[in-house]
């Protein structure tokens, strides 16, 4: 087979080109959605080292993968992560190389992530209020955050986008005060459903679960919107805001199953290869890479393998289907 020739096609047909690799459980923030307030982290031994992060990154590029995100956890905890980013940089055929991050450390590491070669950039942030950005991250610091966003745009990402979360009970009256924000600065913005994974310790996700529906309806009352045909290979649907540079995206993955043009799968930061966001199916990519008697061919061959398992769809709060037990900085967002 040609280096780069896509080999990863599940049996519905669908190809993916895009792996989010999670480089640590780990994070400085605690927030609501994501984790319990009293953790426990994964011990050293059993995450892989960033060399074999790099091998599993390599391995999914020669089979055809064009976008890596790194992501957690908060990739920026991770002792060395710029070492892992500037090898990843220059992969042969890797077309993007993004990262998802809370944004705390952007102030110092900005810059130096956009010489590594990091293409694009997210950052999260779920309120523009000090006092109610603590309640939800449960310890982060907005002033830290709005700093790391500025020091994005002054390091001259291309497309910085914001991921909000919107909660019932939280930040529900943030919608237009975060879309502000976006808007005047020419940053895209991203409002992601909160998905049932795990179980959050301080509320019943049933209750905040916002719909995106709501939420671009709030929108429109300020702005005009027309559906976007952009594609982002990623989950987002896009809008654009009529008479801005800015556009806003929609993650739904609860109200609305886009899973039909699924092109992506998960690594963890256990080596687990995840087919599926909202199901179990799953390969142990560090068995084989610990395993003394494997080559680099057989991580690829159980990378190909793996496609066979990947699920058609999940289905997120039916009660008929298991629901995740695994929490997203477990996950890798
Ligand atoms: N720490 C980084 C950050 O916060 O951007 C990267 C990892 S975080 C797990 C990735 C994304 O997942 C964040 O935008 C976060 O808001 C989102 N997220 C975490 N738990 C979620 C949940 N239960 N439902 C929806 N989004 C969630
Ligand atoms: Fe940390 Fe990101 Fe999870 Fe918040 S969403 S706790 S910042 S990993």
């Amino acid at each position: 087979m040609a280096q780069n020739e896509n080999s990863l096609v599940d049996k519905f047909g669908r190809t993916v080109d895009y792996v989010r690799l999670s480089v640590t459980d780990r994070c400085d923030f605690r927030c609501v959605y994501c984790m319990t307030e009293d953790m426990t982290f994964l011990p050293r031994k059993q995450i892989l080292s960033l060399e074999e992060i790099y091998q599993i990154a390599l391995a999914f590029t020669e089979l055809g993968v064009k976008k890596i995100r790194l992501t957690g956890g908060e990739p920026m905890v991770r002792s060395d992560v710029m070492s892992l980013i500037g090898k990843l940089g220059s992969l042969p055929g890797l077309e993007e190389l993004l990262l998802t991050t809370n944004g705390a450390q952007l102030d110092k590491y900005a810059l130096p992530l956009k010489e590594a070669g990091l293409s694009r950039i997210n950052i999260s942030i779920d309120s523009l209020d000090a006092e109610r950005f603590r309640r939800i991250s449960r310890v982060g610091k907005l002033e830290k955050v709005l700093a790391g966003i500025d020091a994005a745009r002054e390091a001259g990402f291309d497309r910085i986008k914001l991921n909000s979360v919107i909660m019932r009970g939280y930040n529900e009256d943030e919608v237009i005060p975060l879309t502000d924000y976006a808007l005047s600065r020419d940053i895209d913005i991203a409002f992601i459903e909160e998905m049932p994974l795990g179980e959050a310790s301080d509320h019943s996700r049933e209750e905040t679960t916002c719909s995106n529906e709501w939420v671009r309806g709030q929108i429109e009352q300020k702005y005009r919107l027309i559906n976007s045909t952009a594609k982002t290979a990623g989950p987002s649907r896009y809008v654009q805001v009529v008479g801005k540079k800015s556009r806003i995206g929609f993650i739904s993955p609860v109200s609305h199953n886009f899973c039909e043009d699924c092109n992506r799968v998960r690594v963890t930061v256990e080596g687990r290869l995840l087919l599926c966001l909202g199901n179990e199916h799953s390969v142990d990519l560090r068995e084989v890479l610990r395993d003394g008697a494997s080559t680099h061919d057989d991580l690829k061959e159980a990378i190909i393998k793996s496609m066979d398992l990947k699920p058609e769809r999940h289905y997120f709060y039916d009660k008929e289907h298991a629901q995740p037990v695994r929490l997203m900085n477990m996950t890798g967002g």
